[in-house]
Parts: structure tokens; C-alpha cells; sequence
């Protein structure tokens, strides 16, 4: 079951937090993996060692998501290097968070352009590899954020709302070739994103949350691998929230 062997997997943002468990997961499961990080060769050089010893190939790239012609060209790499691209789990994202009120326009800015163009960048990229191979899989990040909205994050909680939007009409667009795009909703999971959140808005999360504990990055990974897998592959438009109850 969820056997990825002799597939390739590109997962942005995987140096490190739920993009690396992602990659671990794949990986477990055989898949070769390319994944992407932005200012993180510590950790990412730790990734692709980790990955690597798994019996697969693996490579990290820095490139920034944002960039349309930079994600374009290392995809292309990729393609070349590694044959095929079978998955693409678009994961990298940032938060600059503050009420409405006091929100800078760059930081609105920043934030959609990673998050929500990042996703349509790495998508646009491997539209066209998908369509020609008659099959794919794409799994976006977004976040139960993005279904209910937060105060403190309208630039977050709009890119994530976008990237369902984004996700649903890809899946339209594309369920006739047999490819799949999917959504998984993370609640509050212990990454270094939410580490850096102040002490009193951590533990106020997690007082919402019905479980009244984070989850863990395996519990995304789990989804993800499931979605990737072939006994997934009648799942499309679809968004699976994993949160332990918190946006019920
Ligand atoms: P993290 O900060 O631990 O890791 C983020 C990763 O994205 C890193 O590898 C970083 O290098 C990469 N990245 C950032 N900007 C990039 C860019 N411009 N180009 C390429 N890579 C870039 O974050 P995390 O907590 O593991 O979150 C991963 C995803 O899950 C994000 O999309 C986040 O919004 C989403 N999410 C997280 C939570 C949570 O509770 N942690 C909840 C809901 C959704």
C-alpha cells in the first residue's frame, strides 16, 4: 500500500519542518526526491544526507519559489536530471503576521508571492509534464487558516484561501489527464514556524484545538503520502483538513 517506488517526488520547501517529513515519507516509500529550500543549506544538506541514506536519490536546490523563471529553469532541471516528475507537493510558505490595522503592504506582498504565486509557479512548471504524461499529482499546502481566516494573518489566511481556489481549479482543468490536486489543511503543527510564535498565542492555539495538543509533522506526512499514492487516484478538488478537530 501507498508504494512509491521508481516515482519522483519535487516537494518545495523540505530542508526542513513538514517538508522534510514529507520528503522522509516519500522517501520510506521509495520515491526519489528533488526538493526545494530558500537561505537553508545547513539543514538542507542534512535533508538530502538523511534522504539519501534511504537507498534513493535525492537532491536540494535553493531557489526561491517566488520567481517564476528560476522555479520554471530548476524544474526543467530537474525534469533532466531525474527522468520523470511524477509529484509535486507544494509546500514552502512564509508568515508575516499583524493585525489589518498595522500590516505592512510589504508584508501582504511577501506573503502571497511565496505562499500563494510560489504554488502557481511550481504548478505552471510541471502543468504541461503532467498533461503530455497523461497522469500527476499535486498536493498544496494550505491551512484550516485559510478556511476560517485569523486575526493577525489576512495576508497568510488570503494566500492560503487562494491556494484552495487554485487547487480546485486545477483539478478541473486537469482531472480529464488523469492528474489529481489536492489540499491538505494543517491545524497547529510543532514546526520552527510555529516555535516562533509568542509563548501566550501558542498555548492559546492550543487550548482550541478538541485534541489539546499540536500535531506532528507525520501527521501531514501521512496525508500527503496517501494523496501521492495510487490508491488515492479517484481523490481530486479535494481538502483534507488535519488539525485534531480545531476548524470542525
Ligand atoms: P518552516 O518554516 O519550518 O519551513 C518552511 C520551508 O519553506 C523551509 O524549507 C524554507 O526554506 C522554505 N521556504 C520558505 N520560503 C521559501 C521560498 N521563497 N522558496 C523556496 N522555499 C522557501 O515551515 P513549516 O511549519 O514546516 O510549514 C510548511 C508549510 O505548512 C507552509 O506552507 C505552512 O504555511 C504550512 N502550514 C504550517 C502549519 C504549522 O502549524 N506549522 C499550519 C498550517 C499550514
Amino acid at each position: 500500500m501507498f508504494e512509491l517506488t521508481g516515482k519522483t517526488a519535487i516537494i518545495t520547501g523540505a530542508s526542513r519542518g513538514i517538508g522534510k517529513a514529507i520528503a522522509m515519507k516519500f522517501a520510506q516509500q521509495g520515491a526519489n526526491i528533488a526538493f526545494m529550500h530558500i537561505g537553508d543549506g545547513e539543514n538542507a544538506a542534512r535533508t538530502e544526507k538523511e534522504l539519501t541514506a534511504l537507498g534513493i536519490k535525492a537532491k536540494g536546490y535553493e531557489c526561491d519559489v517566488s520567481d517564476f523563471d528560476a522555479a520554471k529553469a530548476l524544474v526543467d532541471e530537474i525534469i533532466a536530471e531525474f527522468g520523470e516528475v511524477h509529484i509535486l507537493v507544494n509546500n514552502a510558505g512564509i508568515i508575516r503576521d499583524g493585525l489589518m490595522l498595522s500590516m505592512k503592504e510589504s508584508d501582504f506582498d511577501k506573503v502571497i508571492s511565496v505562499n500563494l504565486k510560489g504554488t502557481f509557479n511550481m504548478t505552471k512548471s510541471v502543468y504541461q509534464h503532467f498533461m503530455k504524461k497523461r497522469r500527476g499529482r499535486i498536493i498544496n499546502i494550505s491551512s484550516i487558516v485559510g478556511l476560517n481566516g485569523n486575526a493577525g494573518q489576512a495576508n497568510y489566511a488570503s494566500a492560503k484561501a487562494g491556494i484552495i481556489g487554485m487547487t480546485k481549479s486545477v483539478a478541473k482543468e486537469l482531472a480529464s489527464r488523469n492528474v489529481t490536486a489536492n489540499a491538505i489543511a494543517p491545524g497547529f503543527i510543532a514546526t520552527d514556524m510555529t516555535a516562533s510564535m509568542p509563548e501566550k498565542a501558542r498555548e492559546a492555539a492550543i487550548a482550541t484545538i478538541p485534541m489539546k495538543h499540536a500535531g506532528q509533522v507525520e501527521d501531514i506526512a501521512n496525508t500527503a503520502l496517501f494523496l501521492a499514492s495510487d490508491e488515492a487516484g479517484y481523490i481530486t478538488g479535494e481538502v483534507i483538513r488535519v488539525d485534531g478537530g480545531m476548524a470542525m
